[in-house]
């Protein structure tokens, strides 16, 4: 499902921001009314009945709680990716919107939550009036940039304000084409999983399960590991499927660290199929034989059977040049 971004501004600046990049670069700052009924109707033309919606911040557009109205209203299921700080006159218009509509089970958030020493403490009083309101509405997602993170506040969020009980855990991955960004590079996977574990025993304290995304290979875990990380009901995701990003300015890209490929609008195309076959195919031109991060995928079972798809495209890229 191919992810909107409704404004390229933020209110913090984190420091692994994968969008950044891409936000430095353009100078449109928000999606037009045009531009959104344009994209929202490509989706319905293409059967597709799920909308994700993320910045920047996507609620510092000064339409959002309009632009949700009308997505429920249309019918769409919605997801937001939000830092959850926002003004609090906003969070209760949101929340209005959300019980006009009777549309608890068609809306959640992903709030992408910093160790609290990344956080303003003006910002905290916000994230956590946000959490008090929507609650069961809210998925953490936790972006590890260092391999040194801490994940206790996640669970305690978790058990506090009764959110939902697992944690989307995003690695951050090298961005093609940008100078340096803060990133878990391959030679860290160990570490960041040896870390993982050791919060486990916490994680099942909390009754919170992970939901690890792209981009850790499987070879990142021993056979061991595996039996522990599986018995704590984790879900691993080895395979690489990108999902499309569409700007404010309507230019598509396959994923952010692939954001470099943006010389392409969506009015280029008339299906989600050709977007993703066209840009497949210049993953395959750029990728040459190289199959995956490791010279060890090229021979690789887990490869060959599609277990692994050989970690993240941006690496492999970075391989072949
Ligand atoms: S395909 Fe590559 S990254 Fe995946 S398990 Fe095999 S060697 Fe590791
Ligand atoms: S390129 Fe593939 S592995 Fe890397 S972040 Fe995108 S979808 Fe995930």
């Amino acid at each position: 499902m191919p992810n909107i971004l409704l404004t390229e501004r933020c209110v913090r600046s984190c420091p692994y921001c994968f969008a950044k990049k891409h936000m430095e670069e353009s100078e449109n700052e928000r999606m037009s009314w045009d531009n959104i009924i344009y994209t929202l109707d490509f989706y319905h033309a293409n059967g597709l009945k799920d909308v994700s919606y993320l910045g920047g911040e996507p609620t510092v557009h000064p339409d959002f709680v309009e632009i949700i109205d009308y997505t429920l209203n249309r019918g769409f299921v919605v997801k937001i990716f939000t830092s959850a700080i926002m003004p609090e006159e906003k969070m209760n218009r949101l929340y209005e919107v959300i019980e006009k509509h009777k549309a608890f089970d068609r809306i959640h958030f992903v709030c992408n939550a910093n160790d609290p020493k990344y956080n303003k403490p003006k910002e905290w009083e916000l994230i956590e009036k946000f959490y008090k309101k929507f609650s069961n509405l809210i998925v953490q997602g936790f972006n590890i940039f260092e391999d040194d993170f801490d994940m206790t506040f996640l669970f305690d969020n978790v058990v506090k304000y009764g959110l939902r009980p697992f944690l989307r855990i995003g690695i951050t991955h090298k961005i093609l084409g940008a100078q340096s960004n803060m990133c878990i590079t391959p030679d860290k996977y160990p570490a960041v999983v040896k870390r993982l574990k050791h919060f486990l025993p916490f994680a099942q304290a909390a009754q919170v399960a992970y939901n690890i995304d792209c981009g850790l290979p499987m070879c990142a875990f021993s056979d061991e590991d595996l039996g522990v990380f599986s018995r704590a009901n984790t879900n691993f995701s080895w395979k690489c499927s990108p999902v499309l990003d569409i700007g404010p300015d309507m230019t598509i890209w396959p994923c952010f660290p692939l954001s470099d490929m943006n010389t392409k609008t969506l009015f280029d195309f008339n299906s989600i199929s050709d977007i993703m076959a066209y840009f497949s195919n210049i993953i395959a031109e750029q990728r040459g034989n190289n199959n995956g991060i490791y010279v060890e995928c090229d021979t690789c079972r887990q490869l060959e059977t599609n277990i692994c798809t050989g970690g993240c495209q941006s690496y492999v890229l970075q391989r072949a040049k």
